[in-house]
């Protein structure tokens, strides 16, 4: 799973091959139903009741481990089998882990309901010298017919509100002569489109050998898309192959045009570096210059808008030939990241109605995520497991806004029977308030690659930023 609001639609999923959706209500004869991914790997709780067995980390590592297992364990009952799984690093039966609350619904652990069980499960990293590329390609896929080559995992940089880098650091990249070319060899003989994956691939260190390698007249007819890219990683030679190969534009996340937000968040980028690197894709004929942009974020104020809509128009105005789209969205807290204690910010929604109404009559495509649904993703990034009976109700045509505020509130003021006898912490206290980073968290009894206490440094830095 890698995104959040997925949770009701696997719900559907599991209803629609008739598996009972709560975990405890399979018997022997169901399938173990488990899960990966992101989303599970950062905080499984919400959606924890829903799975038997969730692997924390990279599937290479993890899974011919969890294969080998189920397949010894055949022949244990189902509760046998699921201990037996829980010896294996980076396997969380969650089922084998109760919550404790204090009487006013505080969590304040979730510990192993038996003592063969680890107390905590480690995330699992994959070290070897390849990462995955497509093995179905398809017209029927979101992407059509693209095959896609992972070319970085992870990103160097820590952004503190980036779960593509604190969940998954260290950075890795896959090597040129053992990894990248054989994969892109074995798709481009299946297809002429191609597509290089990864939060910043550019920063492979060998990305301009790869591209000068796919610069052969064999590979002419090869259209090539690359994901987003690091402004200060942009070169006009890499404009002009990107261009060459049918690519339009290129897409750079900004963040935010202030200088002071960008130390915030740690985002290494200067103004000059986003100029030159819209005159290399002008210069190298790309077309257009996607950026993104986030508000709502730590300490942001208005001025910091108005920075956002001013270094768009200066970019624009110097670089008029191309066509200019702003995604915005708003900042929402990611557990294992040094944000994961800052609440979603209410004032988001009015600040991208600002950003609208200062960029779009400029001639500026503005895209901008729905704010009703980065509270829904807040909801799910935060939440422990008193959540679920909520993402039962919404499962199907409930799934709604409207339809999770109404499941919420309905749980809220109900004790619900099916989990635990403790109430549902307020909204508010979910989703907009910045908790303690003395809280225990949903989440506390699963490490990622970066422990608290240096979580709790990178959270104090920026904070020192605000405050110098
Ligand atoms: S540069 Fe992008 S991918 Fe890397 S940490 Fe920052 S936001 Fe995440």
């Amino acid at each position: 799973m890698s995104w959040e609001l997925d949770g009701p639609v696997l719900l559907d999923l599991l209803e629609k091959q008739r598996i009972p959706i709560w975990s405890d209500r399979r018997g022997d004869h169901d399938p173990i139903v488990f899960g990966g991914g992101p989303v599970l790997t950062s905080n499984p709780e919400p959606l924890a009741p829903f799975f038997d067995v969730i692997l924390l980390g990279d599937g290479e590592k993890l899974i011919p481990n969890f294969i080998e297992e189920i397949l010894i364990s055949r022949q244990l009952s189902r509760a046998d089998r699921l201990i037996a799984l829980t010896k294996i690093p980076g396997i969380y039966v969650p089922s084998l882990y109760e919550p404790q609350y204090s009487n006013d619904g505080k969590l304040i652990a979730v510990r192993p309901t038996n003592s063969n069980v680890p107390t905590s499960v480690a995330k699992q990293t994959w070290l070897g010298n390849t990462l995955s590329h497509s093995t179905v390609i398809t017209p029927d896929s979101a992407w059509p017919n693209i095959h896609m080559v992972e070319v970085v995992r992870s990103c160097p940089e820590l952004c503190r509100f980036c779960l593509a880098s604190y969940l998954t650091l260290p950075f890795r990249s896959s090597s040129l002569e053992d990894g990248l070319i054989p994969a892109v060899e074995k798709g481009l003989s299946a297809t002429k489109r191609l597509g290089l994956l990864g939060a910043s691939v550019t920063q492979h260190p060998q990305f301009n050998d790869l591209l000068h390698w796919l610069d052969q007249d064999r590979f002419d007819d090869i259209r090539l898309s690359v994901s987003s890219v690091r402004a200060s990683t942009v070169s006009s030679d890499m404009t002009k192959i990107l261009a060459q190969h049918g690519c339009k534009s290129l897409t750079i996340a900004i963040e935010s045009g202030s200088e002071r937000m960008r130390r915030v968040v740690n985002k290494k980028l200067s103004e000059e570096e986003i100029f030159t690197a819209a005159q290399y894709a002008r210069e190298g004929g790309l077309t257009a210059l996607k950026l993104y942009g986030m508000v709502g974020l730590p300490s942001e104020d208005e001025v910091d808008i108005e920075a956002t809509a001013e270094l768009l128009l200066h970019l624009k105005e110097k670089n008029s030939r191309l066509r200019f789209n702003f995604g915005i969205s708003t900042f929402v807290p990611k557990a294992h990241t040094p944000f994961q204690w800052n609440g979603l910010r209410p004032e988001a929604k009015k600040r991208i109605q600002l950003l609208s109404k200062l960029l779009r009559p400029k001639g500026i495509n503005l895209r901008a995520e729905s704010f009703g649904w980065s509270v829904i993703q807040t909801l799910l990034s935060r939440s422990d497991r008193r959540l679920a009976p909520v993402i039962a109700q919404v499962r199907g045509s409930h799934n709604t806004l409207g339809g999770w505020k109404q499941a919420y509130k309905a749980a809220f003021t109900q004790n619900d029977r099916l989990i635990s006898e403790t109430r549902l912490p307020p909204w508010e206290e979910i989703i907009h308030e910045n908790w303690s980073t003395t809280r225990v968290l949903p989440w506390t009894h699963l490490e990622g690659p970066v422990k608290p206490e240096k979580l709790i440094q990178h959270h104090q830095e920026a904070f020192e930023e605000i405050f110098p």
